[in-house]
């Protein structure tokens, strides 16, 4: 028989709460302790406190009201205009913060549906094609809007780049969206953006750029001088791109950006609707109540960090990244591809990626795998610093095990839920 929980007949105090709650993420992943390279993008305690503290301050109001709250209204302004400048977008363009990347994604898919269909195109099932290494928010979206997914294979020559030609042959007239990433998740590349927005232009395709994890990483390794390629909106083909503000961009959970290339496009994404008893509404987003905490959290982190910040921090994550490589490179991995932002996927000749992630896993590093090809995966994090030369002589000992053959009883298959 399944024990219900009962909601207790008499409340709790805070304080036992406080103190239950500091027990209850006892055995939580030790992300502060810089042993977690997934999921949480951990700048210090500094960003901590102020993303506390601008969270909290508007909290309770509600960034669906902006006539009620123009203070959000406001706030969700400057920051999509900041976004819009940083990514290039032409004078003319328009954007909104969504709850994180898969609203993004989804409401930039319902956008150019509703745009193809505004043009007599993709009448009934349209579809969406992606290169394979593309998040899975594509699938969720278009199976919550009954459209079809392509996904199309990666090039051959190792550098897992999007393959143009594969994803041309894969369009025809139904088809409302391309996409290319920015960089991509599973390997931390970014896609030819240059040459996809020539193939959508020339189509008449909408391309659609997912920076949701190097949107607000991208621009400030290119000034660093790191060798980004262009990948945003100066792209003339580029017509969405979502750009998470709760990843690189180190706000507080809940909040990312969509932007559109100008207002025209961003006119097919809100919902506007009168037909009910209550009062018309008109929401921009996937959401109805928006937490005004994400909004005034990510401003005040944005104006925080300024561009310097930014360009400090993601430039400790690129050289973290690159201790990375030259650290497996000497334990006889090979590096997928040629990653220049803060994710990077590597793997072994003779050793499964597995057998390593689960006793790496069992020292208590919280990582990711790739499974095409079975690799390695880091996401960094600018406190990764202080922690990267732990994790490589961890692993350095682990490889060590695996090719002993006294490896591999702790092999997971991974998972994340
Ligand atoms: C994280 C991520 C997403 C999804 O964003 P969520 O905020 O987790 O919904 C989409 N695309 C890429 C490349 C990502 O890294």
């Amino acid at each position: 028989m399944e024990k219900r929980i009962r909601l207790p007949e008499q409340g709790m105090t805070q304080d036992q709460l406080e103190a239950e709650l500091v027990e209850r993420g006892a055995n939580d992943a030790k992300w502060r302790d810089g042993k977690t390279a997934v999921y949480v993008f951990n700048a210090g305690l500094e960003i901590e406190r102020l993303q506390k503290l601008a969270y909290t301050s508007f909290m309770s109001e509600n960034g669906l009201g902006p006539l009620a709250f123009p203070s959000l209204a406001q706030m969700e302004r400057e920051v999509v205009s900041m976004a819009l400048d940083l990514l290039h977008a032409p004078s003319g363009a328009a954007g909104a913060i969504t709850s994180g990347g898969t609203d993004s994604i989804t409401m930039a898919i319902k956008t150019a549906r509703d745009f193809a269909r505004s043009k007599g195109r993709a009448l009934s099932v349209g579809n969406i094609v992606l290169p394979q290494s593309a998040h899975l928010a594509f699938d969720k979206a278009a199976h919550l809007m009954d459209i079809e997914v392509r996904r199309v294979p990666l090039k051959t020559d190792g550098s897992y780049e999007a393959d143009c030609t594969g994803m041309e042959a894969a369009c025809d007239d139904d088809t409302i969206m391309i996409v290319g990433s920015a960089p991509n998740f599973p390997h931390g590349i970014i896609d030819p953006i240059p040459a996809l927005s020539d193939l959508a232009t020339q189509k008449d395709l909408w391309l659609h750029v997912d920076a949701c994890v190097g949107g607000y990483f991208a621009p400030f390794a290119k000034m660093n001088g790191e060798p980004v390629p262009s990948f945003d909106i100066e792209n003339e083909g580029v017509h969405s791109m979502s750009a998470d503000l709760h990843k690189y961009g180190y706000a507080a959970k809940g909040a990312s950006t969509v932007l559109f290339r100008s207002e025209e496009l961003y006119s097919f994404m809100p919902f506007d609707m009168a037909g009910w008893s209550g009062a018309p509404m008109k929401t921009p987003t996937l959401a109805g109540t928006r937490p005004g905490g994400a909004i005034s959290a990510a401003w005040a982190i944005m104006r925080f960090l300024g561009q310097d910040g930014y360009c400090w921090l993601q430039g400790k994550v690129c050289d973290t990244r690159k201790r990375v490589e030259r650290g497996v490179k000497r334990l006889g991995f090979e590096i997928l591809g040629s990653p220049v932002l803060g994710l990077i996927a590597f793997r072994h000749p003779d050793l499964h990626a597995y057998a390593l992630y689960g006793e790496m896993y069992a020292r208590g590093w919280f990582t990711s795998v790739t499974k095409e090809p079975p690799s390695l995966h880091l996401m960094l994090s600018p406190a990764h610093a202080d922690f990267i030369d732990d994790y490589l002589s961890d692993l350095a000992e682990v490889c060590e095990l695996v090719r002993r053959g006294e490896g591999g009883k702790q092999a997971v298959k991974p998972r994340y839920s």
